[in-house]
């Protein structure tokens, strides 16, 4: 027998956890963010507005695993930036190594021998790519797909039901009755996206080659776990045999890392030997500073060397003003050399463990045919029965309502996870107590919930 969760016991806890979340806010709703049209839609920018709170706080400070905000509140933080803080808040090597380099300029669209050290820890950490720096991970994708394109001379990447690569549009697409079209939300964009890109389901390697068998496709862009639609694992071997197939074609295999970088070191693909052509790494790669990399095997990087000879002269549309300054270069060596450590994932991996087990005890206690899945140091509680299997079934087990209830009343016991479905991270300084007082807090709601 398994507990469900009535309509009306959901409104009237999220109408009791609104007011108790305005009155633990007094200040951030007096702020001029929240009054004024200084942001449009009171958000500085359009993602915040996913926090689905009724107004936002405004933080004061975050360092290590917590979060302050205006109204002295303190969140033990287990979004920790959506992956960009998964090692903690402002950690003092990198803030050290900012600081330094501040005094030393901040862009010259020049390297120096910082650069040079950032590209060996990334061999030493990820293992031999040839490296290229972007600003985000979603120009990381988006550069990496325009050199397969190149270098094949095949217009098509494939890309997985559910994913998320970014603000790169290519990848802005979903399945709809076994077609590929246009992601339902995707604001503003006039091209029809299937023109350049297939979608397969995860885990689903017949429809891969069925669509590998039709159409001429440069390459395959994936996350090892779709970690987008909550998280969905790869099927034993799958990946070893995507890439298999991948390569069959004359196709190249882009592994987006940016999420899983919480396997452990070096990656997923370095967890779990996979070999892909080219890697992409964003987000919490500088700790947070705006950076991302890129990397081409040796393989790949040849023929994108000899693309470039064959190549007109002129823009290549790859690259921007600010990528690979001198203050990335600072914070990328310090947390590849001293927050990005064995044993900073150990500690990582123990934490996320305790985490995994206290949530599936809590749901076991209150008989819910949920489910908790964890890769590495990432953690998920999803809201409907498991294993998922594709980004179809990871849109059907999405439980948005509720999820805003849980996530709300979690924070305003002091426990903050990600708004984007039901996201925690443990960075290295995460406290157990802050576990045990997360696993705690989501009994507490539950039991208010049933
Ligand atoms: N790749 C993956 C797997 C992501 O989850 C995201 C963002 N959530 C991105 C790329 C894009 O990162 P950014 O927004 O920093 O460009």
């Amino acid at each position: 027998m398994s507990n469900s969760i009535s309509n009306s016991n959901l409104n009237k806890f999220y109408s009791n956890e609104l007011i108790g979340f305005k009155k633990k806010h007094v200040n951030s709703a007096k702020s001029k963010l929240n009054n004024s049209n200084i942001f449009f839609n009171r958000h500085p920018m359009n993602w915040m507005a996913d926090w689905s709170l009724p107004f936002l706080p405004l933080i004061d400070q975050a360092l290590g695993s917590q979060i302050r905000d205006i109204d002295n509140n303190t969140f033990d933080d287990f979004c920790l930036g959506d992956t960009a803080s998964m090692f903690g808040h402002s950690p003092s090597a990198v803030s050290n190594a900012i600081i330094r380099q501040s005094k030393k300029g901040f862009a010259y669209m020049l390297p120096s021998k910082q650069a040079v050290n950032a590209g060996i820890n990334l061999t030493r950490v990820f293992g031999k790519y040839q490296w290229q720096i972007a600003n985000t991970a979603s120009d990381a994708n988006r550069f990496a797909i325009r050199v397969v394109r190149a270098v094949t001379r095949k217009s098509k990447i494939l890309v997985f039901n559910g994913c998320y690569h970014g603000a790169v549009d290519d990848t802005l697409v979903e399945l709809k009755r076994n077609k590929t079209v246009n992601a339902q939300g995707l604001t503003g964009q006039v091209y029809d996206l299937s023109k350049g890109t297939l979608v397969a389901e995860f885990n689903n390697l017949k429809q891969v080659e069925m669509l590998f068998k039709k159409h001429s496709i440069a390459a395959v862009l994936t996350e090892p776990v779709l970690t987008n639609c909550c998280m969905v694992l790869p099927e034993k071997k799958f990946l070893e045999k995507l890439i298999k197939l991948t390569h069959k074609y004359k196709a190249f295999f882009i592994l987006d890392e940016t999420h899983t970088i919480s396997s452990g070191y070096g990656g997923y693909g370095i967890q779990n030997n996979l070999k892909p052509d080219l890697i992409v790494i964003g987000k919490c790669i500088a700790s947070g500073i705006t950076t991302a990399v890129w990397g081409m095997n040796d393989r790949f990087s040849k023929l994108y060397q000899n693309y470039l000879k064959s190549k007109f002269d002129g823009r290549s549309g790859i690259g921007t003003t600010l990528s690979a300054n001198p203050i990335q270069f600072a914070a990328l060596n310090a947390t590849l050399t001293k927050v990005i450590t064995r044993l900073n994932y150990k500690k990582m991996e123990q934490g996320a463990k305790k985490l995994e087990m206290g949530l599936n005890k809590i749901i076991q206690k209150h008989e819910l045919n949920w489910h908790v899945v964890r890769v590495g140091a990432r953690v998920e509680f999803i809201c409907s029965p498991g294993p998922l299997k594709n980004g179809s079934e990871a849109l059907k087990a999405h439980k948005p309502k509720l999820e805003r209830a849980v996530h709300l009343g979690l924070m305003n016991r002091g426990s903050l996870i990600a708004p984007f479905h039901n996201m925690m991270l443990i960075s290295p300084v995460t406290y157990d107590k802050q576990i045990n007082k997360l696993v705690k807090n989501f009994d507490d709601v539950l039991q208010q919930l049933i």
